[in-house]
């Protein structure tokens, strides 16, 4: 994830504060209103304050200029003064708590740029965003104005309700700030909802609010919801890996998918199962900095490089957290700019908010020695995060695995119809020479993505990082006499993991609990998901036997024919 999201999760989940009523979290209380907690709806208490204020301010008055043409000092009051004053101050600090604030909040947020909401926004929910909704009210945008976006009266929305969308949409309460308002977050979705629906004149029919958990998402998954998109879980399986049985739950809206991963499934389970190794397990963060110059920036990087060194930064870096070790760090010059990855054990997160903590912590210890020394950024792309990049495909990144099966020759021929030799020439002509000749950067597999992304779906992981954790290399080989087939898959980067981000929602945790691997690992940090790494490459390796069986076999079209446009229910075969 990138580190300006990160830090905004960071920000957000420490203003998270306890669950109110019904069990939502709400936000920093700097930002919730008086209004907020008031016993009566917003309507009434408004009126009431507003006529206090009235009132008291008349009668005050009233009583001042008694006292001036009588000659009375005005500091000399009674109790009904006292009382008068109390509720004038009362009823001021009420009012402009409630418009004030909100008049203020909107002016601003509108100003806001990108990169200050991302770093400083206290509530997720961005200006930004807010702004956009503003926006939208402007005559600059007329596209945004359609004839049925006229508000129209929905029965279901209260008069309170009613009121707040109103607001949203006319820009003066930004939309960001409906949870810490209102603190129910399914009602700030409901909210949020309905006024994008009055700003575009799209009823969002078929995208559902009810049957999620608002709360769940607050400061760690996504900010502004209006809904959630539903996707089908299929389950693979048993795929039989180091000797346990798997059932593994892929989302996809893609057809023959899962039903072509069970069949490669099928194929492993009837050959006597896969093993696999897990090589290397280390997330990697690599901060820019520039020195005055080539030579000075060499110098860090000897000093980063001695291993006299190492033991001292080791001890700053491991400091962001008890699962945290750093591992090695790898430098590269350009210039007088110099980019040093970090790479470390993270146990069973992810680890890219443990790894940029350590870094950061890093980077002020060098800094008392190398004070010429300008960090330019946490991330220098040398890490590197969800993009292509060789460094990943060669070094690693997360967890590096090796899967591998041997697929007895009736097997071959009875569950994937087809036989060794023609497997074994379709995945060097297709995945090795195919895929050299399209230059490709770690992408020496059918699918391997295919398998990767609906795994990750499934149970909460960045889908973002299947840019690298689909690096594969597949390779067939006919053993045993040239009968059998020897098929393996290797992997360097699968980024995984079992606690933090989306791993900790209701459905991605079930699917990880199907597993066995919901969590941290109480016997070993880290094993948790490093299972799941496994797993991962284990499916792969499921894939790749389907899909390459049904191109040697030449069954792609047809299967995709019959399971992409048919209704009818009885799956089997594969996609690309
Ligand atoms: P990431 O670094 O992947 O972004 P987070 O920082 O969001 O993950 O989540 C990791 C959090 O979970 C940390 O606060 C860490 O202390 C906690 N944690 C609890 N048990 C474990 C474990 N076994 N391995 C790693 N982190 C753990």
């Amino acid at each position: 994830m990138d580190v300006r999201q990160r830090s905004l999760q960071r920000l957000s989940s420490a203003a998270a504060a306890p669950s109110v009523a019904g069990g939502a979290r709400r936000p920093a209380d700097a930002l919730v209103q008086a209004s907020d907690v008031l016993p009566l709806p917003i309507r009434y208490t408004n009126f009431l304050f507003s006529g206090v204020f009235i009132a008291s301010l008349v009668f005050l008055m009233r009583r001042w200029r008694e006292k001036v043409r009588s000659s009375v000092p005005l500091h000399l009051l009674g109790l009904s003064e006292i009382l008068a004053v109390v509720g004038v101050i009362a009823s001021l600090v009420y009012l402009i708590s409630f418009f004030g604030i909100a008049f203020v909040q909107s002016i601003v947020s509108c100003h806001d740029d990108e990169d200050e909401f991302l770093l400083s926004a206290p509530v997720p929910g961005p200006a930004a965003a807010a702004c956009a909704i503003s926006l939208a009210t402007d005559p600059i945008c007329p596209l945004l104005y359609t004839d049925n976006a006229a508000p129209r009266k929905d029965p279901e929305v209260t008069a309170e309700d009613e009121e707040i969308i109103s607001s949203v949409v006319a820009g003066r309460t930004p939309s960001y700030v409906l949870e810490a308002r209102l603190g129910d977050c399914r009602r700030a979705a409901g909210i949020r909802r309905e006024a994008l629906r009055r700003i575009t004149g799209r009823a969002l029919e078929g995208l559902p609010l009810d049957g999620f958990d608002y709360a769940s998402i607050m400061g760690q998954c996504c900010e502004l919801p209006v809904g959630y998109v539903q996707l089908p879980v299929g389950v693979a399986g048993p795929l039989v890996l180091d000797g346990r049985e798997h059932y593994v739950p892929m989302a996809t809206t893609e057809g023959c998918l899962v039903a072509s991963t069970s069949r490669g499934c099928k194929a492993i389970a009837q050959s006597g199962g896969a093993t696999s190794v897990v090589l290397r397990d280390g997330m990697t963060r690599a901060p820019v900095v520039r020195l005055p110059s080539a030579r000075r920036a060499a110098e860090l990087k000897a000093f980063l490089e001695e291993p006299n060194n190492f033991e001292t930064i080791a001890l700053v870096f491991n400091r962001s957290s008890r699962f945290a070790r750093l591992q090695a760090i790898h430098c590269a010059l350009a210039g007088r700019n110099l980019y040093m990855r970090f790479s470390c054990s993270t146990g069973d997160a992810m680890g890219m908010n443990m790894v940029s903590k350590g870094v950061e912590n890093v980077l002020g210890y060098l800094q008392n020695d190398f004070q010429d020394m300008d960090v330019i950024s946490i991330s220098g792309n040398f890490c590197s995060d969800k993009k292509p990049a060789a460094v990943n495909w060669i070094e690693g990144r997360g967890k590096s695995v090796v899967c591998e099966a041997i697929i007895k020759e009736e097997v071959v021929k009875k569950v994937l119809k087809t036989n060794t030799s023609a497997l074994v020439e379709l995945n060097m002509i297709k995945n090795l020479a195919g895929s050299a000749v399209a230059g490709s950067l770690g992408g020496f597999n059918a699918h391997a993505s295919n398998i990767v992304s609906a795994i990750y779906i499934a149970t909460g992981q960045d889908p973002a990082q299947n840019v690298e954790s689909s690096h594969c290399i597949t390779m067939m080989e006919a053993v045993n006499g040239g009968k059998d087939l020897h098929v393996s898959v290797t992997m360097p980067s699968i980024e995984v993991g079992t606690v933090g981000g989306g791993t900790q929602l209701a459905s991605q945790a079930a699917c990880l609990d199907l597993l066995s691997v919901k969590g941290a690992s109480l016997e070993s940090p880290g094993a948790n998901a490093r299972r799941l790494a496994a797993i991962v490459a284990g499916a792969v390796l499921a894939g790749e036997l389907s899909l390459l069986s049904a191109l040697a076999a030449g069954q792609l079209v047809q299967s995709h024919m019959k399971y992409n446009r048919s209704e009818k229910i009885s799956p089997k075969l594969p996609p690309e």
